[in-house]
């Protein structure tokens, strides 16, 4: 990573650093830099479409290293998911952006807290104290369960039974909101959605490329039409993430879309720069 102004930087590119770092050594350092407290989350809003309003923000995690600079997630949770790591980092991830979430909403004028996008990796919704934990981290920030979504890939829950649904299952009856991240990269049929304790679908970018550009990918609309009116026949809202246009976010905000997220709105920032958007949000 190389610094690019102000205290903005860029994440080493993830496709031709990583093969140059050595994994193994960087695997071997992940429990020391949990400890050193190397970690730290930016924060990107989700903007409802209809009135621009920020809804809330996803916590990513970042690695301040202290060798090769700030490494993004794809470069280091694969790993910290392949030796167990991910259970104490993914834990720290919520209490951290929790924490933060109750920082926002003192610091506010008596508006409902901010709601925090939480990542949760597949080897986390195994883990058996998943409900316990998350309980205790709620109640330590003082926050309750609807200050929290968490985030759930579509490919860690394909497959999954009605036994293995059913932490997700009691966090959503506790009034945690479930998202299916990166949808539409899996391969779930429809009538499995049905059955999963989700309240909203993050459309995958992907499917949302064509339009950032007038005039837009017919195919791309046809797509997210049928998506949507899915996914509100089933009370789902609709996020889309990867907005990086206007021209973009005017197409989803005509098809339906509920809340959006991308780089057209703002990039992953630290909570300072969040805390500003939402403020300068309320007084409009
Ligand atoms: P994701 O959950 O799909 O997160 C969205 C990714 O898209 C983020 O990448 C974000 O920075 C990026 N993004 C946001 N807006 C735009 C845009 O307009 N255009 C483009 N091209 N990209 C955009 P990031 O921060 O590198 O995170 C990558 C992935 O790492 C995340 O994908 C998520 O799966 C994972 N991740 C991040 N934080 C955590 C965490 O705390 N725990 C776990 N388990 N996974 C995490
Ligand atoms: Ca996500
Ligand atoms: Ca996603
Ligand atoms: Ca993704």
């Amino acid at each position: 990573a190389k610094a690019a102004g102000g205290n903005r930087y860029e994440l080493a590119d993830a496709d031709s650093d990583a093969r140059v770092i050595a994994r193994h050594s960087l695997t071997n350092r992940l429990p020391a830099a949990l400890d050193n407290s190397e970690f730290f989350i930016e924060y990107q809003p989700l903007v409802g479409l209809a009135d621009g309003a920020v809804r809330g923000a996803e916590a990513l995690v970042r690695w301040l290293h202290p060798v090769h600079g700030v490494l993004g997630p794809d470069q280091f949770i694969p790993l910290a998911e392949s030796t167990g790591l991910i259970v104490p980092l993914g834990r720290w991830v919520l209490e951290e952006s929790l924490r933060q979430a109750r920082a926002w909403w003192q610091e506010g004028s008596g508006q409902a807290p901010m709601r925090v996008n939480v990542n949760l990796s597949p080897s986390q919704l195994r883990y058996p104290s998943l409900v316990a934990d998350t309980v205790a981290v709620l109640e330590n920030a003082g926050l309750a369960p609807s200050a929290l979504c968490l985030e759930v890939t579509e490919n860690a829950l394909i497959g999954a039974d009605e036994e293995e649904l059913r932490p997700l299952r009691e966090l959503a009856d506790m009034g945690v909101d479930i998202a299916l991240d990166d949808f539409g990269t899996g391969y779930s049929n429809l009538s499995y959605l049905r059955r999963l304790p989700v309240s909203t679908l993050k459309l995958d970018r992907s499917f949302t490329r064509g339009m950032q550009r007038a005039p837009a990918d017919p195919v791309d609309v046809k797509i997210v039409e049928g998506i949507v009116s899915l996914a509100h026949t089933l009370d789902l809202s609709v996020t889309v993430e990867g907005v990086e246009t206007g021209t973009q976010a005017e197409h989803l905000r005509i098809l339906g879309c509920d809340t959006a997220q991308g780089w057209y709105y703002a990039r992953p920032g630290p909570p300072e720069r969040l805390r500003m958007l939402s403020l300068v949000d309320a007084a409009s």
